[in-house]
């Protein structure tokens, strides 16, 4: 039911995007997709509740601490999706490229309704991240400082 609006969005004899399918709630998983369309923009997705829990982030994903990004939240992706790199055909929706950015682990520390803490260990990115939802499907997307010891 979560991917009803992922599967209505697309054209499986057409785009070379996996169907995909609910997995199970666990997983720890991120990656970024560098999302060539009509407009470059980076994909962030946390593996969370048996989905791919997908925001587009127009700058893409910090990598200094201290940079905020707006995080449009998209519909939810299947998990198959954390491997899926190639061309969205003319025409399809998400049309151009998308390739992997970075992938690796990711770690919640405090999750409330409107806000999401975690820890990013991947190749380019690393660190503490927060998510904060400030309208509609608009949220922060920023890298904290690291903190004195
Ligand atoms: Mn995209």
């Amino acid at each position: 039911m979560r991917l009803d609006e992922y599967r209505r969005k697309r054209e499986f004899k057409k785009t070379p995007e996996p169907i995909g399918e609910e997995g199970s709630e666990a997983g720890n998983r991120f990656i970024v997709h560098k999302h060539q369309a009509s407009h470059l923009h980076y994909d962030f997705r946390l593996e969370m509740e048996g989905v791919l829990k997908s925001w587009a982030v127009p700058k893409g994903v910090p990598v200094e601490p201290g940079v905020r990004r707006l995080a449009v939240q998209v519909e939810d992706h299947p998990i198959e999706y954390i491997d899926f790199a190639g061309t969205i055909p003319e025409g399809e929706y998400g049309a151009g490229t998308v390739e992997i950015w970075d992938k690796g682990n990711f770690e919640i520390s405090k999750k409330t309704s409107d806000q999401l803490e975690f820890t990013l260990k991947g190749e380019k990115l690393s660190g503490d991240y927060v998510l904060i939802h400030t309208d509609k499907n608009n949220w922060l997307l920023l890298k904290r400082k690291i903190k004195e010891k």
